[in-house]
């Protein structure tokens, strides 16, 4: 048996895959079985901060593994301490949980806002707005707050307790403040998922003014948006808010699963021993990867993403076949005048790897990407959407 047979044979049925398997990799490069060789853009959906086998990064968790690889949370260890000072220090946030995934950091996220309330305003306070569109994960409770019915159906009941509110629309979110007890309003600044959707500045200051007369909670969900990826560390610095949580993962541990729900002043304390834990959460050598990737995201290299950004989307807007440009930074939609899935399939064909969003082709390149492999990577695209 092939792999691609093996893994149909005895994986479970939930991925539509490429038609590629992936064997090695370097930087912003990676061949498949056959030895082809292919530009990546897509980062294992925002997770290779760095690309592939980034040499400082694998120092930095070859070291680790060779020293100690897990301790539990029954005991204390460095790389996780380092790793969360660096985080709110980095934020001027105040407390760190650590966990495995996106769906794990937002789960967090939800029982920090829901206990806030509570306790604060009363148990009846523990509804969550959430946006139409958005995607906060998979277990029970994150798809109930992530706001597309294709998600839901075939795994009723959800939770209880998330109401959705249009992306964008003020007057929506006022009403639905007015006419429910609102425990915490989340929202990604930049819907991943959802197909690259910026919230406009105006949405995101009406959700912090609203938040504020009301004793409402703001979480960000920067699962894909946050480790640099839109051009700022976390994608809310792009409006010049501040939440009072945020949860991000992905490109955090730069290739490792690690989740981190970061705490602002008014909720640092409202978790207490036995209110939350994980097994791996924090883990050693997840946490001293993701000291390495973060320390790395300086302001001169989100600089380098931001004019990058810019030349992508100067390229790609006027190229034909393509409708428009969407996100920020490192994080782009492009709307195509062919079907998204034969644009990928085309730039697969020509050795660039893209993947898509709705109906959008997605770019997620490593925030360390060449410029020479990108303008080469951008120019295949450009010929992969005329029409031919
Ligand atoms: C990917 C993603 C998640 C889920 O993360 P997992 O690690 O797959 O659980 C949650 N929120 C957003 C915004 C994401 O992009």
């Amino acid at each position: 048996m092939n792999i691609k047979e093996k893994d149909n044979l005895y994986i479970a049925n939930t991925y539509a895959r490429f038609p590629l398997v992936l064997k090695e990799g370097k930087g912003s490069a990676v061949w498949d079985e056959d030895g082809k060789e292919y530009i990546d853009l897509g980062t294992g959906i925002a997770v290779n901060t760095f690309g592939f086998s980034d040499s400082e990064w694998v120092n930095a968790v070859t070291k680790q593994l060779n020293t100690l690889q897990h301790t539990s949370n029954l005991y204390f260890s460095e790389p996780c301490a380092d790793l969360a000072e660096m985080l709110c220090s980095r934020t001027g946030m105040k407390k760190v949980f650590f966990s495995n995934s996106g769906a794990e950091a937002n789960e967090c996220a939800i029982k920090v806002a829901r206990k806030y309330a509570a306790e604060k305003k009363g148990a009846e306070y523990n509804t969550i707005i959430t946006l139409k569109n958005s995607f906060h994960g998979r277990t029970i409770t994150t798809l109930a707050a992530t706001g597309q019915d294709v998600f839901h159906k075939d795994f009723l009941p959800l939770t209880d307790g998330f109401i959705y509110c249009e992306a964008n629309n003020c007057e929506e979110l006022k009403r639905l403040v007015e006419t429910n007890k609102i425990a915490a309003i989340m929202f990604e600044t930049v819907q991943g998922e959802g197909g690259v959707l910026p919230l406009t500045d105006e949405f995101v200051k009406t959700i912090f003014e609203i938040a504020k007369a009301n004793d409402i909670l703001t979480i960000a969900d920067e699962v894909q948006t946050g480790n640099g990826r839109t051009g700022k560390l976390y994608g809310y610095m792009n409006y010049g808010v501040k939440p009072d949580i945020f949860s991000t993962a992905k490109g955090l541990g730069g290739g490792l699963p690690l989740g981190a729900t970061v705490l602002g002043e008014k909720v640092e304390n409202v978790l207490n021993p036995g209110s939350h834990g994980s097994t791996f959460g924090g883990n050693p050598v997840a946490c001293a990867g993701a000291v390495n990737i973060l320390s790395r995201i300086t302001d001169e290299l989100l600089n380098e993403v931001a004019e990058k950004s810019q030349y992508i989307v100067e390229k790609l807007s006027n190229a034909k076949g393509v409708k428009s440009v969407s996100g920020k930074g490192f994080m782009l939609g492009i709307e195509t005048e062919k079907d998204a899935g034969s644009v990928i399939a085309e730039c697969q064909k020509n050795g660039v790897l893209v993947i898509k969003a709705k109906n959008k082709v997605r770019l997620l390149p490593a925030l360390n990407i060449p410029m020479e492999l990108l303008e080469k990577a951008i120019d295949v695209i450009i010929e992969a959407c005329k029409e031919n």
